[in-house]
């Protein structure tokens, strides 16, 4: 019996392991798309049957686990999927035997079903949700099997034990899917944190690094030409003693979005630190970057920066290079750009310099 248990829970939590894993970073919700919330529901139905397949038997009566990935699925992605687990758990019973015990068992899926539903949407905590959840279960057990067995003695073993595997059967499946979604959650979080620029939504340092580093492989293997815009705001700092950091970073936010407004959708725009961007154009002549960059400088001359009490006009230069234009070596692109925004801010600033080839 307990060794049956064991294999009921050890079933249920492998099959909870590998089903978030492969949905990997991305834990269900109830604002999850159907589709996802269709699988979610089909997963759930699945691994009732599975469950039921485990089934502990105990003199004339089967127990198992079937009701807890439905009462997970109601918890976390509402009516939807739960209806359809509902649904594959009852064609399962039904697969099994049509008899009074099955309708029994189908009356208490449904049941648990509605309830999970009910209080899922309060909002006590989730151990209590849990709580209450499994013990209207057990509950409901309790009533049916006493009115399907007679046998008091039967009655006295079979109910402690079923309340007790589902309690702990619960618990155990509750906690492990908890720690599950906490790390899939974080790491999306720390995944997208690790490549984006928090401020800008643009592509952070780290990330432009490992862009230009695929990039060079597939343009040179293509016998593409890639050009690079470094952009750096003029006289930033001002910007910042005049109206404050915060103000600053609305500049730079608002630049980051003219920048995206300004440029294709294969692009790849990113802020490479401080008040400094850049844009790699892929298979883009020196003229057409010229372009794209006179484009960008006119834009932000032209727009109004929006502040909380201000309208502020600030402006930009941009050092361009090209390689197989200005440069043969791609490693020098970076460092070519970098060279031509330097004479652009030497020479007047708001202005494209173009680099200087060799
Ligand atoms: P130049 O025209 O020569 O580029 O002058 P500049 O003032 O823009 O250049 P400088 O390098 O002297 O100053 C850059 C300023 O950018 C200094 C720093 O306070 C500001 N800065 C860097 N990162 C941030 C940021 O994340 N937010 C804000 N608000 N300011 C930043
Ligand atoms: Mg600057
Ligand atoms: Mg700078």
């Amino acid at each position: 019996m307990f060794k049956d248990l064991f294999t009921n829970i050890t079933v249920l939590v492998s099959l909870l392991i590998f089903y978030c894993q492969m949905t990997n970073a991305k834990p269900l919700t109830r604002h999850s798309p159907i589709r996802r919330k269709i699988t979610v529901g089909i997963a759930g139905g699945l691994l009732g049957n599975i469950l039921m397949y485990y089934s502990i038997s105990i003199d004339a009566a089967l127990i198992d686990l079937r009701h807890i990935p439905l009462i997970l699925v109601a918890f976390y992605g509402g009516t939807l999927p739960a209806l359809l687990s509902m649904l594959l758990i009852i064609l399962g019973r039904m697969f099994i035997a049509i008899n009074i015990p099955a309708f029994t068992s189908i009356i208490l899926i449904i049941l648990v079903t509605a309830a999970s539903l009910i209080l899922a949407k309060t909002t006590l905590s989730k151990k209590m949700k849990i709580f209450l959840i499994l013990t209207f279960d057990n509950f409901i057990f309790s009533i049916i099997v006493s009115s399907l067995l007679h046998d008091p003695y039967t009655l006295a073993y079979l109910i402690p034990f079923y309340s007790g595997a589902s309690y702990i059967g619960g618990f155990i499946a509750f906690y492990v899917l908890n720690v599950l979604r906490t790390n899939q959650m974080l790491f999306k979080k720390y995944k997208s944190e690790s490549t984006t620029d928090a401020l800008t939504g643009l592509n952070n340092y780290r990330n432009f690094d490992e862009k230009f580093n695929d990039l060079v492989k597939t343009v040179i293997h293509k016998k593409e030409q890639l050009s690079l815009l470094y952009i750096d705001i003029d006289f930033f700092k001002k910007v910042n003693d005049t109206y404050g950091h915060a103000e600053g970073d609305e500049v730079l936010k608002q630049l980051g979005e003219i920048l995206q407004k300004c440029s294709r959708s294969f692009d790849i725009i990113s802020r490479n630190g401080g008040e400094e961007f850049t844009v790699l154009l892929r298979n883009s002549s020196l003229t057409e970057a010229r372009e794209a960059a006179e484009k960008i400088r006119r834009s932000v001359e032209k727009h109004s920066f929006q502040l909380k009490n201000n309208h502020i006009n600030v402006t930009v230069s941009i050092g361009v290079a090209c390689f197989r234009e200005t440069t043969d070596n791609i490693y020098n692109l970076i460092e070519d750009a970098d060279k031509s925004l330097y004479q652009a801010k030497n020479t007047g600033r708001n202005k494209v310099c173009i680099a200087v080839s060799h």
